[in-house]
């Protein structure tokens, strides 16, 4: 894994995010640690901070994470409270335990749920410990877009504009493009080969379900612009035939949506670089819903982003979500 500014998409952190997030029922949270069912025998096991840093320390990765307390959005009352001040007591300990701190970069989470001041008040302690990245967790949990992204950019925003920013969990292809939009600059997200196993593959103009009847007949490429190994050999018909039957058209479908991912992003990057960032936005709006009809949030997001997508929204039909 390497730190770069300007987007990036890392599939390896994916594990950790879903063994995170989707299996929080399992765990159970105090002051000392995080118990969870062992996946080897299925005996309660306490990770601490410490010992999650020791783990990584091991591990040796540039970036690691530090240990917190991670409610779902859709969750409300003092949990959400008592998490984030947990998260805030928690990155001390994980500084306390980080022995590689020249090598390793240790990243904290901003939790707070929906709360802007809550994520204020995470933010602000994170930055005073002066880390050499942030993420912003606890998102992409089921909670509404707009809810979404008006938390991205509150976190951006206050967050140091010259270390990484990393919105875990994320995503979509159309929300890694609004998240960067905002200042963002890392993700994670099981979505492109979760969505493979289910027979679905990521195009420019949204997503192609290759269980479908139509795919049957048709000889073109999954997707004609991709230069990836399955679209340059496979049809959709034989990959249809696989995904009907077999795990290995999950397979192939895996490699042409990491390849698909990895290839957004690269385009991402560079249109930052090159200075035309607000083009490739338009440009990937206008594939994505050649109607027009952009959702309103991205509309509001791309507003307080500064980019003007009027150019390919059509001013009657903008839809929610
Ligand atoms: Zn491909």
């Amino acid at each position: 894994m390497c730190m770069q500014l300007g987007a990036t998409f890392d599939a390896e952190c994916a594990f950790h995010r879903e063994t995170k997030v989707s299996l929080l029922h399992l765990a159970d949270i105090t002051e000392k640690g995080v118990t969870f069912q062992s996946p080897v025998d299925g005996k309660p096991m306490l990770l601490t901070p410490e010992e999650s840093i020791q783990i990584q320390n091991r591990i040796g990765a540039d970036i690691i994470m530090a240990l917190d307390d991670v409610v779902k959005t859709t969750i409300t009352g003092p949990r959400i409270e008592e998490a984030m001040y947990r998260t805030l007591r928690w990155i001390d300990r994980c500084i306390a335990a980080h022995k590689r701190p020249h090598e390793q970069n240790l990243f904290g989470i901003v939790q707070g749920g929906l709360d802007p001041v809550l994520r204020d008040i995470c933010v602000r302690g994170l930055v005073d410990r002066n880390l050499p990245g942030y993420a912003i967790g606890g998102l992409a949990g089921g909670e509404s877009k707009d809810s979404f992204w008006r938390v991205v950019a509150q976190c951006t925003a206050a967050l140091p504009e010259d270390k990484p920013r990393y919105v875990m969990g994320v995503g979509y292809p159309l929300d890694i493009v609004v998240c960067s939009a905002l200042g963002a600059d890392m993700y994670d997200c099981v979505y492109p080969t979760r969505t493979a196993r289910f027979g679905t593959a990521l195009v420019p103009e949204g997503v192609l379900k290759l269980k479908h009847n139509a795919m049957a007949d048709d000889t073109r490429p999954i997707d004609p612009t991709c230069a990836c190994m399955v679209c340059r050999t496979y049809s959709r018909a034989y990959i249809h035939c696989l995904v009907t039957k077999d795990a290995m058209g999950s397979q192939l479908l895996s490699y042409h949506n990491l390849y698909y991912m990895m290839k957004l992003s690269r385009d991402l990057h560079m249109s930052i670089i090159e200075g035309r960032f607000p083009e490739f936005v338009c440009n990937f709006l206008r594939i994505m819903f050649p109607k027009g009809d952009v959702p309103e949030w991205v509309c509001n997001a791309m507003e307080v982003a500064g980019i003007d997508i009027s150019s390919c929204c059509s001013p009657f039909s903008s839809s929610q979500d």
